[in-house]
Order: structure tokens, then C-alpha cells, then sequence
């Protein structure tokens, strides 16, 4: 094994839909795919009860997860993302999957990858039940599987911005700049076309639609015991 090989940062990233890579922290994940990192994405469902069918609408419920996995293979290559998993969860039902056995699938693949940096939801401010429930099992499997690399939990926006808000402090919180990978991101929210094209602003020239993008990304620290890390890179 060379040295390079020894030094690869990894990244696993634990969410329920398509398009939740790309739309909650496309820019950090175009960022880090860019500086070397090999990043593995899971995606619990293929977001088949959508409710956004295209615009107009082609899709139904029988074509939308076909179509949707089609779209995230597509956003994956726009953002750098190596490997891409499904576990192939009804959309909407994650809540109601066997716990231990959504946990045990999570804890192999951490064993098996050994990411530096897991990437999930919070269990309770996941903003949706699929999100809560796959950040829930990522969040137990980290805890019983990994002996080295930090938990962190996306976060909406510019919500963190002030995160004494939200009863934490600066020092919970990282803060990635993803000013320059802000053009992945776009491409990736044009890549989930049947989700995205009923929003006018992602289709117009580039320079308008990039103008809507956050000149950062911020993430809550998982993990309270893992060693500090800057305060505005997650590795
Ligand atoms: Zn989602």
C-alpha cells in the first residue's frame, strides 16, 4: 500500500433520500470529493412518494424511484461522490423499519469503510421522520462501531449562523466555506430534474441561480469527546 493510499480521508455520509446530499450540503461534498476525500453515500429510500412528479408531470409511483435513482447517480457525479448505496427502504416508512437491523447494516458499512468523518441527521431536528430515523440508526451504529473519525449532523441553511439560538455555543458548530464548489451544487440540483425543475430560479443563468447558494455550510459536532477540529473543515 503507498503512503497516498494510507493518508485517504473518507467520508460517509448516511441519508433517506435522493436529492438530501445534494440540496442540504452538495457544496461541502463537492469540496471534499475535490481535495482527494472518497466519499460513500447512502440513501435509505429512493424517494419514491415524492410529491413533486416533474414539471409538468411524467412520473408516477411506479417509474418515480427508477427515475429518482437515475437522477442521484447523475447528482453524484457532479459532485465527485465514488460510491453510491441504496438500501432500498420504502420512501416515507424509514420510521417504521427494524431498528437493530437498519443499525447493523449502518455499523457494517462504518466497520467496512472506516470514514474519518460520518455525516448524518440529528435525530430530532432532521426536519422530516425519514430523516430523523436514518440519522437515529446512523448516530447508535456510529456510537457502537466506530473507534476512530467524528459524527457530525447537517443542518439547514444558514440556521446555525447563530447557533446560540439553538442552545449551542460556536464551538458546537463547524462552518464550511463552499463558495468555489457552489457550481457543483447547481449542477447536482439540476441533475434531480423532476424535483427541482418546478423551481424557476435553479434553471436560470448560472450567475442568478448561484447567487441563491449560501457562501457556506454548517454542521453540529456529534460527537462531544472526538478531538477539536478547526472550526471551519470537518476533517
Ligand atoms: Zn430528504
Amino acid at each position: 500500500m503507498s503512503h497516498e493510499q494510507v493518508l485517504k480521508r473518507k467520508l460517509l455520509a448516511v441519508f433517506a433520500h435522493p436529492d438530501d446530499e445534494s440540496f442540504i450540503c452538495g457544496g461541502t461534498l463537492a469540496k471534499y470529493a475535490a481535495e482527494g476525500v472518497e466519499i460513500t453515500l447512502v440513501s435509505a429510500t429512493k424517494g419514491d412518494m415524492g410529491r413533486r412528479m416533474g414539471n409538468p408531470p411524467y412520473l408516477n409511483r411506479e417509474t418515480m424511484a427508477a427515475a429518482r435513482e437515475q437522477e442521484l447517480r447523475e447528482a453524484c457525479d457532479c459532485l465527485g461522490i465514488g460510491r453510491l448505496i441504496f438500501f432500498g427502504l420504502r420512501d416515507k416508512t424509514v420510521e417504521f423499519a427494524d431498528e437493530e437491523l437498519l443499525i447493523g447494516r449502518i455499523e457494517a458499512l462504518i466497520r467496512e469503510v472506516e470514514p474519518d468523518v460520518v455525516l448524518t441527521f440529528h435525530e430530532r431536528y432532521g426536519g422530516h421522520p425519514d430523516h430523523c430515523a436514518i440519522g437515529k440508526a446512523a448516530t447508535e451504529a456510529f456510537r457502537r462501531s466506530a473507534d476512530k473519525g467524528a459524527l457530525f449532523f447537517i443542518t439547514f441553511g444558514d440556521a446555525l449562523k447563530h447557533p446560540e439560538h439553538f442552545g449551542y455555543t460556536a464551538k458546537d458548530v463547524v462552518r464550511v466555506d463552499v463558495q468555489a464548489h457552489n457550481a457543483a451544487k447547481l449542477a447536482a440540483f439540476r441533475a434531480h430534474r423532476c424535483q427541482t425543475e418546478i423551481d424557476e430560479w435553479v434553471w436560470q443563468p448560472d450567475k442568478a441561480a448561484l447567487s441563491r447558494f449560501g457562501k457556506y455550510e454548517y454542521f453540529l459536532k456529534g460527537d462531544v469527546n472526538a478531538p477539536l477540529r478547526a472550526s471551519d473543515n470537518l476533517f
